[in-house]
């Protein structure tokens, strides 16, 4: 029998959560460049708060106008709408690419930016979603502690190996698109509030990336969304999203 210190789970490969935005590692989005559509997602953490730290350590720290502070992680997305499936899952609900898919992907249910003793709330049975949480899924979860630490220590030390980039691109946006903290200040005042901006920004801000060869991809994937999203008028800020970007690839990878 489980204990209230046991959770268990197990996927059932029913692939009900690969739909919308997928959190990458900078590894992974710069690997899957040719099937997602890309953005870096900013999401502000009060200070104080439970992922503080965890966040800091991973993103960066700084101050909104009103002298808060604040911990802010910059998350590389696959910036899909809400009710698009992943390019990649199948209409069986299967996962075509398994054996290479993002570490995200494999760690789940659990989530790097949350401390270890904090995960239980991802075990949480989200609706829709057909996860076997019972007694006679495997434990995965206890005393407070990831069972199998494999997939999350992987993805931590992506996390951690990717974070000085992460943080020049900050410096970079803090430089140049100040009115961010003005974003980021807004947000904060929302439950779950996040500040997009492009891989364009991304790209000219990191010099040792090989641009020509991402726009020319992401040119490819951004046209391909912003044809798939016209005419939806629900998705009608992706679709001027996903046209922009493809103009900002398109000069990218002609220069
Ligand atoms: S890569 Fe595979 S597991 Fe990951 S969201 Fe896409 S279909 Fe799902
Ligand atoms: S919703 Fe749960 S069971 Fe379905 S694919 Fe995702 S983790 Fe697996």
């Amino acid at each position: 029998m489980g204990t209230k210190t046991e959770r268990h789970f197990n996927c059932i490969a029913c692939g009900k959560c690969c739909f919308g935005w997928l959190p990458l590692t900078l590894k992974d989005a710069l690997h899957h460049a040719g099937r997602f559509p890309l953005a870096i997602v900013w999401t502000p953490v009060p200070y104080g708060s439970r992922a503080f730290a965890v966040s800091a350590r991973f993103g960066i720290t700084l101050r909104l106008r009103n002298r808060k502070q604040i911990a802010v992680i910059l998350v590389p997305t696959a910036y899909l709408p809400p009710s698009f499936s992943c390019p990649e899952l199948t209409a069986e609900g299967q996962c075509r690419i398994h054996e290479q898919k993002p570490l995200r992907c494999r760690t789940m249910p659990f989530y790097p930016y949350r401390e270890e003793q904090d995960q239980s709330e991802q075990l949480v049975l989200r609706k829709g979603w057909a996860c076997d949480t019972s007694t006679s899924a495997p434990i995965v979860y206890r005393n407070k502690s990831i069972v199998d630490r494999t997939d999350f220590d992987h993805e931590r030390q992506a996390l951690l190996e990717q974070a000085p980039i992460m943080r020049l691109y900050a410096e970079y946006v803090l430089k140049y698109m100040p009115w961010i903290v003005d974003s980021l200040g807004t947000v904060m005042q929302q439950s779950g509030g996040t500040v997009i901006t492009s891989l364009s920004s991304f790209v000219t801000a990191i010099r040792s990336l090989d641009a020509k060869s991402l726009a020319t991809q992401q040119l490819s994937v951004f046209t391909e969304y912003a044809t798939k999203t016209a005419d939806i008028p629900a998705l009608i800020e992706y679709q001027r999203q996903y046209t922009g970007w493809a103009k900002e690839m398109e000069y990218l990878a002609s220069t």
